[in-house]
C-alpha cells in the first residue's frame, strides 16, 4: 500500500515545500494536507488513518503540543514528527515526553531532512509493530499451553504466572500465595545452585495431598538476565497421568510376575503328584500282577508234575486277583475322569445326597449291619456337583461301615452344619482309628493301612473324595483317635 502522510501546516508555501520533497523521496506516496483547525478536525473524525503526521509547531488556530496530544490520545503508537521553524529546544524536550517521535527544523536547509526523519518513523513503528505482534502471539501461546510458565525473582518473589501454573497449583491464589505453595517452595530451595547467568536446574517433586491419590511435578529452571536484572524462568510439566500410568504399568508387572511364580509353582506341584502318582499306579499295578504270574508258574509246574491237587485253588485266586486288578483300573479310570471332566456346581440339599449315598450302599450287607443316624436341616444346601458329592458321601459311608473293630457293629452318625461361608458335612464313626503318622497319607492314590484279607479295598476311594470335593472348591479332613473312632469332613460353600 502507498505511503500516506498527512502535512499540518498553516503556512501553504511551507506545505508545497515539504510536499515537494517528500514526493521526491516517496513517489506515489499520497499527502493530505491541511491549513485549518477545520481540515484536521475532519481528519480526527475520519480515524487518522495515516503512516506519518507532520505538524508545524506555531499555527494560528494551535500549537504542535495539542495536535501530537491529541493525536498520541487517538493513538499511541501513530508516528508524528515535528517540523517548525519557531519551536524551541525546551519544546522539543516536551514534545519528546509526551511521545513525539522526531524533531526536524524549518529552514531551507533542513527539508531534506523530513523525509529521513518520516523513514526513520517508518522503519520503528514497523520494528515496533513486529515486537507487538511476536509479544501478543508469545503471551497467547504460554496462556493456552499445558505447560506452566513463570518467572520468579532471586528472592523467591513470583513475578509471572501463566494461566497453566495458576491452574496446577490454585486458580484463585494471589502471586504471593503461590510462591507459598509446596511446589514453589521446592524451586525457592533451589535458587541459590543457580549462581550464574544460563545456569539450569530440574526438580522433580511428588505431593501426596491429592485426594484421588499423588500429583507428580517436572520443574526446569533457568537463570536469565532481563532487563539487566536477574530472575528465573521456570517451566512445570503436570507428570500425574504419565507417572499413575508407570506406577500401574509396574504394579501389573509385579502382579504377573507373581502370577508367572504361582503357576509355575502350581505346575511344578502337579508335575510332581503326576510323577508320584505314575510311580504308585505301576508299583501297585505290579503287584497283584506279579502275584497271577506267580500262580501262573505254580499252575504250569504242578500241571507238568501230574499234580492236580492245587489246580482249581491256583486258578480261583487268578481270577480273584484279576477282578482285584479290574476293580482297581475302573477306580482309576474315575479318579482320573474327575481330574479331567467338567465339574458344574448346582444347589445341592445335602440331606438329599446323603439320602442317595445310602440307597447305593444298601445291597452291601457291611451297611445293613451298621445302625446311622442323620443329624441336619432338611433344607441345608450346598454349592455342588450331584453325583459328585453322592460319590464322595457313599466312600465316606462305605469306609465307615467297613473299618469297624472286630465283633463290633458299626455306629455312624452323619452331621451337616452351617460354619461361616460353608457347610461342614461330617460322617463320624466308632470304628479302628487311624494313626496319627497316617493321616496325611490315607488320601493318596493307592494308600491302604490293611491288607486285603482283613480290610478289602482298592486304597483309591478317599483319593475320589478328595479330588472330587476341590474340584467343587471345597475341601476335606479327618480326625481320629485309633481304638476309638474317626470323623471324615467335607466343606462345601453355601449357595
Ligand atoms: P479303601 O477303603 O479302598 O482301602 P480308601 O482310599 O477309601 O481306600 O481309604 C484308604 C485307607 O484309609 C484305608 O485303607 C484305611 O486304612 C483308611 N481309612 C479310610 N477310612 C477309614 C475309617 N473310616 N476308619 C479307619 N480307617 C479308614
Amino acid at each position: 500500500m502507498a505511503l500516506s502522510i498527512l502535512l499540518l501546516d498553516d503556512n501553504p508555501d511551507d506545505r508545497a515545500l515539504s510536499r515537494r520533497e517528500l514526493e521526491r523521496h516517496f513517489p506515489g506516496c499520497a499527502i493530505r494536507e491541511a491549513g485549518d483547525r477545520a481540515a484536521f478536525e475532519a481528519q480526527m473524525a475520519a480515524g487518522l488513518a495515516y503512516d506519518v503526521i507532520i505538524t508545524d509547531y506555531q499555527m494560528r488556530w494551535t500549537t504542535g503540543l495539542d495536535v501530537l496530544q491529541r493525536v498520541k490520545a487517538h493513538d499511541a503508537e501513530r508516528p508524528v514528527i515535528m517540523f517548525t521553524a519557531t519551536g524551541t529546544q525546551e519544546i522539543a524536550v516536551e514534545a519528546m515526553k509526551l511521545g513525539l517521535d522526531d524533531y526536524v527544523i524549518k529552514s531551507p536547509r533542513h527539508y531534506a531532512r523530513l523525509p529521513v526523519a518520516v523513514r526513520t518513523c517508518l522503519d520503528r513503528a514497523e520494528i515496533r509493530a513486529r515486537a507487538i505482534r511476536s509479544e501478543t502471539r508469545l503471551s497467547a501461546l504460554l496462556e493456552n499451553i499445558h505447560l506452566g510458565v513463570f518467572r520468579m525473582s532471586l528472592d523467591g518473589r513470583v513475578e509471572e504466572a501463566n494461566a497453566a501454573l495458576r491452574t496446577m497449583l490454585g486458580r484463585d491464589l494471589s502471586p504471593a500465595e503461590m510462591a507459598g505453595h509446596p511446589l514453589l517452595a521446592k524451586v525457592r530451595e533451589k535458587l541459590p545452585s543457580l549462581a550464574k547467568t544460563l545456569d539450569a536446574a530440574e526438580i522433580q517433586a511428588q505431593f501426596e495431598s491429592d485426594p484421588a491419590g499423588f500429583r507428580f511435578y517436572v520443574v526446569k529452571l533457568l537463570r536469565v538476565r532481563v532487563n539487566g536484572h536477574d530472575a528465573i524462568d521456570g517451566i512445570v510439566e503436570d507428570a500425574t497421568s504419565l507417572r499413575r500410568a508407570d506406577a500401574e504399568i509396574h504394579r501389573l508387572n509385579a502382579e504377573l510376575e507373581q502370577r508367572i511364580l504361582e503357576r509355575t509353582n502350581q505346575l511344578e506341584e502337579a508335575n510332581e503328584a503326576l510323577e508320584a502318582f505314575g510311580f504308585s499306579v505301576s508299583h501297585d499295578l505290579r503287584e497283584p500282577l506279579r502275584t497271577i504270574q506267580g500262580y501262573a508258574h505254580a499252575l504250569r509246574q504242578d500241571f507238568g508234575a501230574g499234580e492236580l491237587d492245587n489246580l482249581r485253588n491256583y486258578i480261583d485266586r487268578i481270577d480273584v486277583i484279576a477282578r482285584r486288578i479290574d476293580l482297581m483300573v475302573s477306580d482309576l479310570l474315575e479318579f482320573a475322569r474327575l481330574s479331567r471332566a467338567e465339574i458344574p456346581t448346582e444347589i445341592v440339599r445335602v440331606a438329599a445326597a446323603v439320602g442317595e449315598a445310602q440307597a447305593v450302599l444298601q445291597a452291601e450287607p457291611a451297611y445293613r449291619q451298621a445302625r446311622i443316624q442323620v443329624c441336619m436341616d432338611p433344607e441345608l444346601s450346598v454349592k455342588a456337583h450331584r453325583l459328585t458329592l453322592v460319590q464322595a458321601l457313599t466312600n465316606l459311608l462305605s469306609n465307615a461301615c467297613k473299618f469297624v473293630r472286630a465283633g463290633q457293629s458299626a455306629a455312624i452318625v452323619i452331621q451337616a452344619v452351617p460354619e461361616g461361608r460353608k457347610v461342614r458335612i461330617a460322617v463320624q464313626d466308632n470304628g479302628i482309628g487311624i494313626d496319627e503318622a497316617a493321616l496325611g497319607r490315607i488320601f493318596n492314590v493307592f494308600e491302604r493301612l490293611h491288607g486285603e484279607e482283613e480290610y478289602p479295598g482298592t486304597g483309591i476311594g478317599l483319593a475320589i473324595v478328595k479330588k472330587g470335593v476341590e474340584r467343587m472348591g471345597g475341601s476335606v479332613g479327618v480326625e481320629s483317635t485309633p481304638g476309638t473312632g474317626s470323623t471324615f469332613w467335607i466343606a462345601l460353600e453355601r449357595p
